[in-house]
């Protein structure tokens, strides 16, 4: 390879643009039907047959959205994946094809590249998605990245944000808080390797929470499992933001109102103690930290004995009637208006 004897580091001039996407993308492998054509043409053709065809796209650029100072290649890679894969499933639809674009100052060599799309391929892997395509330039300065995925669902299996009715049951996946929780654990690390380059931070009781920032699932299994139990959500949208605000976007989109309950919120214990650490509110974190990636969804009650007990479910609360407007029922019985940033802390009863 064409490698600077120094640094072992390979620029990418020396590739060229073409010879970087084959370089890129040449250990990708085609997997689903739909796949007509993928890279090498000047589009990609799916055929999708009777099905409907969800499209989902992100942007993402470097010091907005990732800090490579504690973010490997790697997981940012898998992460970028993750986040437009957790939004075709939030339509309840599965996913099966993605491009990946790139725009990359002359920073970064040829294995950082190599790095990101092992990322990529890993997750497409995982995700039976297939790459079919890309765009790749340079930037002035640090790193963009553009992710599409689609995906494909029959029609009368497509959920939106619009379906909710009142007394319909609100429902998680998953546990909440984790992202929001490990981030701060690596902000601090960071701090401290400001100030002392050759301190080796002991992140291991702290690994489910930093994972969940570093390595974020898409919840592929949960329109897997609500198909198999026979439910149809009746609204549904992935938790990127928050709780709150997800919750917020439910019942604007299907003009309903919502009864939240803070003692239902799932947190894992990991998340309850980095909290009382950081003197943070774990129910504030549930309510505003984001990017946790679960989904949050509404059933008909009559649904309810199909999901109970289930460990991946959480019942967190109810539909109500839009003019009853959407609160959080707090632990002592305090009703608190729901607000996009968690609650409205100068409320009644708070
Ligand atoms: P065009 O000039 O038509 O934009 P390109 O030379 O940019 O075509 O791309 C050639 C092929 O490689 C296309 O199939 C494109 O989708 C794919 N491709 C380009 N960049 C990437 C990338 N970063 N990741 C994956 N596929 C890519
Ligand atoms: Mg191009």
């Amino acid at each position: 390879m064409l490698k600077d004897k120094n640094t072992e580091k390979t620029d990418l001039e020396k590739l060229g643009e073409f010879g970087l996407i084959d370089h890129l993308t040449k250990n990708f492998t085609i997997t689903q039907k739909s796949t007509v054509k993928g890279i090498g043409d000047d589009a990609a053709v799916l055929d999708h047959n009777n099905s409907k065809t969800v499209v989902t796209t992100d942007l993402l650029i470097e010091g907005v959205h990732f800090d490579l100072s504690y973010m490997p290649l790697k997981h940012l890679g898998y992460k970028a994946v993750m986040v437009n894969l957790s939004d075709v499933y939030a339509m309840n639809a599965m996913a099966t094809q993605l491009t990946f674009s790139i725009a990359v100052s002359n920073r970064f060599p040829l294995e950082a590249l190599e790095e990101l799309y092992a990322g990529v391929q890993l997750a497409c892997k995982t995700y039976g998605v297939d790459l079919i395509g890309g765009d790749t330039t340079s930037s002035k300065t640090g790193m963009l990245l553009s992710v599409t995925a689609m995906g494909q669902a029959k029609e009368d299996e497509l959920t939106y944000r619009s379906g909710a009715k009142p007394n319909d049951l609100l429902v998680v996946s998953g546990d909440l808080g984790g992202a929001y929780t490990g981030l701060q654990v690596l902000e601090r690390e960071k701090e401290v390797f400001k100030v002392n380059p050759n301190s080796q931070p002991d992140l291991e009781p702290y690994s489910y929470i930093v994972e969940r920032q570093l390595k974020p699932e898409a919840r592929k299994d949960i329109p897997e499992l609500l198909k198999k139990l026979e439910v149809k959500p009746t609204a549904m949208i992935d938790i990127s933001d928050g709780l709150s605000s997800e919750i917020l976007h439910l019942c604007k989109s299907s003009n309903v109102g919502c009864n939240l309950f803070e003692d239902k919120i799932p947190l894992d214990p990991t998340v309850i103690s980095s909290c009382e650490e950081f003197k943070i509110d774990s129910t504030l974190v549930a309510l505003s930290g984001g990017e946790d990636y679960e989904l949050l969804f509404t059933i008909d009650q009559n649904d309810f004995e199909k999901i109970k007990g289930n460990p991946n479910l959480t019942v967190i609360g109810h539909m109500t009637d839009a003019s009853s407007g959407a609160h959080m029922i707090a632990r002592g019985g305090a009703q608190i208006p729901l607000t996009a940033q968690g609650w409205n802390s100068f409320s009644e009863g708070n």
